[in-house]
């Protein structure tokens, strides 16, 4: 079963906990055992397994990306978003999790996060379930 969800982000450069759209898609998929594939079908965009208890994580992920200064490469794509496309082809544009007992089977501190990296704008979560 595929289900799709939209996020409107509100920054240029986010990450998003996800986890409950996932949760929201697994109770409508109703699957004891299985996996779900998150996809996103984004170029500047990507999704990434990581820490759920303290969020200054996810600030650390953005900030420690800074320290690479991709801002300051002198990129061809007339767009002018290289940056953006660079980080989400190093995150990547999809995970998968074992569902298990009817949940999501993640380690305890482990949330699913939407990276937004050219924002803000609406864009969609892709999962199939199986
Ligand atoms: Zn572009």
């Amino acid at each position: 079963m595929i289900i799709q969800k939209e996020l409107k982000t509100s920054q240029k450069e986010e990450i998003i906990s996800i986890t409950y759209l996932v949760e929201e898609g697994l109770k409508k998929a109703n699957i004891k055992e299985g996996q779900v594939l998150i996809f996103i079908p984004h170029t500047t965009a990507a999704v990434i397994i990581n820490e759920d208890a303290d969020p200054d994580v996810r600030s650390d992920i953005l900030k420690g990306l800074k320290y690479f200064k991709f801002e300051s490469v002198p990129f061809d794509h007339n767009e002018g978003n290289s940056p953006a496309h660079l980080k989400a082809a190093i995150f990547g544009s999809s995970v998968q999790v074992i569902i298990s007992g009817g949940k999501l089977f993640l380690g305890t501190w482990q949330g699913i996060y939407f990276c937004e990296f050219d924002g803000p704008r609406a864009r969609k979560i892709i999962m199939r379930f199986s």
